[in-house]
């Protein structure tokens, strides 16, 4: 039988709970021994390792964060630290480990696998900034909360014959932002992927205010990185009073969606089937709606369209 390991690494994402739930009870279903490393790639250079059985992961699906905690590694950045990692392993018996994280974890599990440990990365991130996947797990839950709360915005936007100017998370991406502005009617979107003239979205808020329209909501993303003064000078325009809220953290917890728990009990249980078959150095993602892998290598030399279309129809039929 084999034994393998699993681990959630950079930021915390919802249904990274039901991603580990879905490796420890396949592996356990496939006759292995599963531990749980904590904090990231620190676990497994400190020997921070819980063994699993399948009470381990009892009652987490439905949790947000991570039970096996996550952290930065800086240590695991340098070859060193990936040769103790190496040793590590060999010392405790693992024939591989899944990884749940981003990029940078994925990194870490492309050079861990090169030193002859099997690893298989699965993405976990509110964000869907991974390229080689057109969904990462915890996207759904993101967008939801960001959605929410901007209902709720709105209720007082409109009361108070406003403009809400509302940041979300997205890190350098505007996935979170153009999908949630869509779900929420925004009149605009600001997103680092293109271009903004913060004249021309006043001066459709004052075309639009001739229709009748008395409050505005205006979806930012976090990489745009001028939330309070796009807020500013918006209002300066316009003479709309206008005030920003940038929903931050409250988007990366909370109970994940049914979308966010399947992906993640599917992607789980896919990443354990290769392990089972030695196969390492993978990315486990969705094609076409389809649970797929990739090489590591090239899952990182990929890029992601933009959502073209979206964002057309979304300004389209802002008004
Ligand atoms: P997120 O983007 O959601 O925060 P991430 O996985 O991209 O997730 P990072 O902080 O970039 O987050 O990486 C997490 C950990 O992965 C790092 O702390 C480090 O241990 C490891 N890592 C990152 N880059 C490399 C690299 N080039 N080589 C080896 N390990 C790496």
């Amino acid at each position: 039988a084999k034994k393998i390991g699993v681990l959630t690494s950079g930021g915390d994402a919802p249904g990274m709970n039901a991603a580990v739930r879905a490796v420890c009870r396949a592996g356990l279903a496939k006759g292995m021994e599963v531990v749980g490393i904590l904090r990231g790639y620190n676990g497994l250079l400190n020997g921070e390792v819980i063994e699993m059985n399948a009470r381990t992961v009892s009652g987490i699906i439905q949790r947000g964060g991570t039970c096996l905690y996550t952290a930065r590694c800086p240590e695991f950045r340098d070859i060193e630290g990936v040769k103790k990692g190496r040793d590590k392993c060999l010392e405790m018996g693992l024939d591989g480990i899944v990884v749940i994280g981003g990029d940078g974890s994925f990194r870490g599990a492309a050079d861990l696998s090169a030193q002859g440990i099997p690893c298989i990365g699965l993405p976990g991130t509110i964000d869907n900034d991974i390229s080689c996947t057109e969904y990462t797990i915890g996207y759904d839950t993101a967008m939801n909360t960001a959605m929410e709360m901007i209902d709720k915005i709105r209720d007082t936007a409109q009361s108070h014959d406003r403009c809400s100017v509302v940041e979300v998370m997205g890190r350098n991406a505007g996935h979170i932002a153009i999908n949630v502005a869509a779900a929420v009617g925004a009149e605009a979107v600001i997103t680092p992927e293109k271009p903004y003239d913060l004249n021309a979205i006043a001066q459709k808020m004052e075309q639009t205010k001739k229709s009748g329209k008395t409050h505005f909501i205006i979806v930012v993303a976090e990489g745009v990185g001028k939330t309070e003064y796009i807020t500013r000078t918006l209002q300066d325009i316009t003479g709309v009073e206008s005030r920003a809220t940038i929903l931050g953290h409250v988007q990366r917890g909370g109970s994940p969606t049914v979308r966010d728990r399947v992906v993640a009990t599917e992607m789980g249980y896919h990443a354990v089937e290769l392990l089972e078959q030695g196969i390492g150095n993978r990315v486990v993602g969705m094609k076409d709606n389809k649970i797929y892998d990739v090489d590591i290598q090239e899952a990182l030399s990929m890029k992601k369209p933009f959502e073209e279309e979206l964002y057309k129809i979304l300004n389209e039929t802002a008004f």
